[in-house]
C-alpha cells in the first residue's frame, strides 16, 4: 500500500424535499436516493480510481450500508483489509435539498465514532509513503495515526474538515494542511498565516479558483480548469486524494495540486460524490 485514507465511511440518505420541516412538523418528499459517502471513503475512492495504491481504516456496521460502502471501495481499488466491522452501526448521513439546491444535513457517525488508536496500531506501514487524514473519526486517533506514521516515514497530510482544535505537536508534521477557503479565514488572517500553526506546508482550497500552495517560499496560486459546475459534493475530498495519490507517486506539492484541481474540476460536473470522481485517461492534461 502507498496511501493510507484514515477517516469516515457514511452512506448518504438523500431525499428531494419542497421545504425543510419546521419543529414538530412533518414533509412528504421523493424518493430516498442511497449513495456511498463520508469523507474518508470519498478520498480513498479518488485515489483508487487514479488508480494509486491505497487502503481506508475506518470502520462500518454489519449491516446493508457497511456492505454497500465496502463493495463502492473494492469496486475503485480501495483495500478494505483495515475497514473494521464494528458493533455500532454505519455511519449515516441524512440529506434533505431543497428546490434552490441547498443540503441540510444530520450526520450520525455511529461506527466511524469508534475508530481507534488500537485500529492505528494494527496497520502495516510497508510501503506507505502517505497518510492522509480527515476528522469525521475522533481527534485521539487521528493524532495517534499522524504520529505514527511521521515515525515510520509516511508524509502526514490532515484535511482539516470540520474544523477541529488539533494540537501543535500535530500540526508541525503535516506536510500538507488542506483547508477550504472558509476554513482558512477562520485559522488565520492570510494563507501565509498558515504556516504560523506550526505545518510544513498547507494547501488552500478555492473553489472554482483552483488552490493556493503554501510553503516557507510563498504562496504559488494553482487554477482551476473552467468547468460547468453540476454538482460539487465531494469535490474537496476528490482534491485531497488526487493530491495524495500524485505526492506518493513522487511529484512536488505544487505538481500534484496541479493535477489535484484538475480531477476535482471533473468532479464538479458530474453528479454525487464518489460515481464523480475520475479515471486518468478523464483528466484533462
Ligand atoms: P466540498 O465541501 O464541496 O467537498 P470544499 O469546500 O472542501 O468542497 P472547494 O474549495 O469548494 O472545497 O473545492 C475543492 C476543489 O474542487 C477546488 O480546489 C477545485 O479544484 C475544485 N472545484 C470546486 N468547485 C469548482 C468549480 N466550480 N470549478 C472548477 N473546479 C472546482
Amino acid at each position: 500500500m502507498t496511501v493510507l485514507v484514515l477517516g469516515s465511511a457514511n452512506a448518504d440518505l438523500v431525499v428531494a424535499v419542497p421545504r425543510r420541516p419546521g419543529g414538530g412538523e412533518t414533509v412528504l418528499g421523493g424518493d430516498t436516493v442511497v449513495m456511498p459517502g463520508g469523507k474518508g471513503a470519498n478520498t480513498a475512492v479518488a485515489a483508487g480510481r487514479l488508480g494509486c495504491e491505497v487502503a481506508l481504516v475506518g470502520a462500518v456496521g454489519s449491516d446493508q450500508y457497511g456492505t454497500l460502502l465496502r463493495e463502492s471501495l473494492a469496486a475503485s481499488g480501495v483495500g478494505t483489509s483495515f475497514v473494521r466491522t464494528s458493533d455500532r452501526p454505519t455511519g449515516l448521513a441524512y440529506i434533505t435539498v431543497t428546490p434552490d439546491g441547498e443540503n441540510s444535513i444530520v450526520v450520525a457517525p455511529g461506527a466511524n465514532a469508534d475508530v481507534s488508536p488500537s485500529d492505528v496500531d494494527r496497520l502495516e506501514w510497508d510501503g506507505v509513503t502517505v497518510l492522509v487524514c480527515s476528522l469525521e473519526v475522533p481527534l485521539d486517533t487521528v493524532v495517534h495515526a499522524i504520529g505514527a506514521a511521521a515515525s515510520r516515514g509516511a508524509r502526514p497530510v490532515l484535511n482539516l474538515s470540520p474544523v477541529t482544535p488539533v494540537p501543535a505537536s500535530t500540526l508541525a508534521l503535516l506536510d500538507p494542511l488542506i483547508v477550504n477557503e472558509h476554513e482558512a479565514s477562520s485559522l488565520a488572517g492570510s494563507f501565509e498565516g498558515l504556516l504560523d500553526l506550526g505545518p510544513r506546508s498547507a494547501v488552500v482550497t478555492l473553489g472554482s479558483r483552483g488552490a493556493a500552495v503554501v510553503t516557507a517560499s510563498g504562496v504559488v496560486e494553482v487554477p482551476a480548469p473552467a468547468v460547468e459546475p453540476v454538482d460539487t459534493t465531494g469535490a474537496g475530498d476528490a482534491f485531497a486524494g488526487a493530491l495524495a495519490a500524485r505526492l506518493a507517486a513522487g511529484e512536488s506539492l505544487v505538481e500534484a495540486a496541479g493535477y489535484a484541481v484538475r480531477v476535482a474540476a471533473v468532479s464538479v460536473t458530474r453528479p454525487g460524490a464518489q460515481p464523480s470522481y475520475p479515471t486518468p485517461d478523464e483528466v484533462p492534461s
